[in-house]
């Protein structure tokens, strides 16, 4: 199964997310995470993603489209060593308004190196997800993925796995470099835009 995607806008404000009317499916992950290799492999295009990383646009919300009715959203990588302190507020304000306000975003897809497991700011992202007062609408489903899993011997796992209990039951374990996880992924965001009763097509 294949989906067309293309990459459609930047926003550095609410204000400038699109109004398109698609099932929103956000990734989010501290920087080096393997999110753009991710969403290149979610998507079958191998320079989708370097279109976030552009000067300008590592700050911004990213939007593409995937198919007929769902869009990803690209969400700035936190974490970074860099980033000044002012900057780094700023997108954490956009990150969390995008969040909080965004009755289009049916899914988070937070992404969580295997090896590392989650830190606080994994955590305060799930609890944050959970809390129902944080939102107007209902909360957006949290899907945890533990990205280069191909890193991790088999009898690594089990225990690498158990660190990521507190935000989610069972994260997809995926890799970029195996492809492994990548199709239960890519089916478990579609099923998250048909629940939002979106019609698509699919081939
Ligand atoms: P981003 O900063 O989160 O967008 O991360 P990138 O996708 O740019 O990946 C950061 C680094 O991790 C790059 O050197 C990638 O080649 C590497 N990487 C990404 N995914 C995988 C994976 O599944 N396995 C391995 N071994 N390396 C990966």
């Amino acid at each position: 199964m294949r989906l067309d995607a293309e990459f459609l806008c930047s926003a550095l404000t609410m204000a400038e997310c699109p109004r398109w009317g698609r099932v929103e499916i956000a990734l989010a992950g501290r920087s080096n995470v393997g999110k753009s290799s991710l969403l290149n492999a979610l998507v079958g295009r191998k320079n989708l993603a370097r279109i976030s990383k552009t000067p300008g646009r590592t700050r911004c919300l990213n939007f593409f489209t995937l198919g007929d009715r769902i869009g990803l959203v690209d969400l700035p990588g936190y974490g970074y060593a860099k980033v000044a302190h002012l900057e780094a507020a700023k997108i954490a304000l956009l990150l969390e308004q995008y969040l909080r306000q965004r009755h289009e975003l049916k899914a988070l897809v937070l992404l969580v190196d295997a090896r590392r497991g989650p830190q606080k700011e994994e955590f305060a992202l799930a609890q944050f997800l959970h809390d129902p007062s944080a939102r107007m609408e209902d909360s957006p489903r949290l899907i945890v993925v533990a990205t280069k899993c191909d890193k991790l011997k088999r009898a690594d796992r089990g225990p690498a796995l158990r660190r990521f209990a507190a935000i989610a039951t069972t994260p997809l374990i995926c890799s970029c470099l195996t492809g492994e996880g990548i199709d239960r992924l890519r089916h478990q965001i579609l099923s998250v835009a048909h629940r939002a009763d979106a019609p698509m097509r699919e081939d």
